[in-house]
């Protein structure tokens, strides 16, 4: 089937409407579902498509932690604001993070303070500036599974001696089981696309059936969305808890076993600071020993300190964790908008506040 084909049937309205029918069935007596998604892409397409106005009043789909940016430490900020500033020292990073406020400051100021910092859209084009440059390099390095595959290739490659990265890559699975055991309840997990493709189907085996709880792997078109919701509300009512992978498309058992190979071979697990949600153990990458030439925080020995930080007044930490809505926080839309973000939700584009104030009132 051509791309334009399969995209029409997954946003087919008749079928769409016939699976939204058959959830109504389904739930009825089944009393308050929260579903939680963990991404970005899927909050865009829930809030873009109006999906959550097509649902039973009793099946509520929540958002997770599914937007890197928001979840990086506001210390980590600051700490790569002020590297910025040495003389020597150029930044790379990625657009998103450049406007997110950390404690003192954002990158964003520390550039308009004199700090070098430079907008990349590959670490590849990072280490073509360190090629090119007599200075010493650092590369932001931000994302979950998706991501952490691109830098550990690069790393393998062998960057230039005067790059190094600053490595803050986040693992999925371990927040999710955190938000089981910490936050509030939740009834089963829409699992991410993307991170999915590369760690496969297994890593929320384990959590489902520890748990007993529901799960779908689900890809990013309306359909996708809503028979992860429908999947999700049948186990539910059948008393079962297993992983379905809807998006077996794109998503294998395995995942992706050369970038997980890549992954084992220039990372190691660390317990790793969530912004707004804590210190979630296991859910970290940090270069191994043997790359440490390659890595910023021993390089320029960089101390960390485990401050969990938000703007006054900003609910992201509540936000992230499915607590409450963007649109519960009282700054929401207020003096919190895109233009004038103060919390990390509204400034990245994968942000649910961000997502809720530019798409919220979309029903296409
Ligand atoms: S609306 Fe703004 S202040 Fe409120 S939680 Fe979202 S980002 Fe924070």
């Amino acid at each position: 089937m051509e791309n334009d084909e399969l995209l029409i049937q997954f946003r087919n309205r008749e079928i769409i409407g016939k699976i939204i029918r058959k959830i109504r069935e389904e739930s009825k007596n089944l009393g308050r579902i929260k579903i939680m998604h963990v991404c970005g892409t899927h909050e865009w397409t829930i809030t873009h498509f109006g999906i959550r106005s097509l649902l039973p009043e009793n099946i509520e789909v929540i958002a997770g932690p599914g937007c890197p940016v928001c979840v990086t430490p506001a210390s980590e900020i600051d700490a790569l604001a002020e590297l910025s500033l040495r003389n020597n020292v150029i930044i790379t990073t990625f657009g998103d993070i450049f406007r997110v406020p950390g404690v003192k400051t954002s990158l964003i100021e520390a550039k308009s303070m004199g700090g070098d910092i430079r907008i990349v859209y590959s670490m590849l084009e990072s280490i073509e500036i360190a090629k090119k440059e007599n200075k010493k390099i650092v590369h932001f390095s931000i994302g979950f599974e998706t991501t952490a595959p691109t830098t550990a290739i690069e790393i393998l490659k062998g960057p230039p001696k005067n790059f190094s990265v600053f490595v803050t890559h986040k693992l999925i699975p371990p927040a999710m089981e955190f938000l089981l055991k910490t936050g509030p309840r939740i009834d089963g997990f829409i699992c991410p696309g993307h991170v999915s493709t590369i760690i496969g189907v297994r890593p929320y085996r384990k959590i489902a059936e520890k748990y007993k709880k529901p799960m779908c792997i689900a890809g990013f078109e309306p359909l996708d969305v809503i028979i992860g919701i429908l999947n999700i509300i049948e186990q539910i009512k059948e008393g079962t808890y297993y992983v379905y992978n809807e998006y077996s498309r794109a998503v294998k058992e395995e995942g992706n076993i050369i970038a997980l190979d890549t992954l084992d071979k220039v990372f190691d697990i660390k317990d790793s600071w969530w912004r707004g949600i804590g210190l979630i153990e296991n859910s970290g990458l940090k270069l191994k020993k043997e790359y440490e030439e390659y890595d910023a925080i021993k390089i320029f020995d960089i101390n960390i300190k485990p401050i969990d930080h938000m703007p006054e007044g900003c609910r992201c930490g509540d936000v992230l964790k499915g607590i409450i809505s963007p649109n519960e926080c009282p700054l929401f839309g207020k003096i919190c908008n895109p233009n004038h973000p103060i919390g990390p939700c509204m400034v990245s584009f994968e942000g649910s506040c961000s997502i809720a104030y530019k798409y919220g009132k979309n029903i296409t």
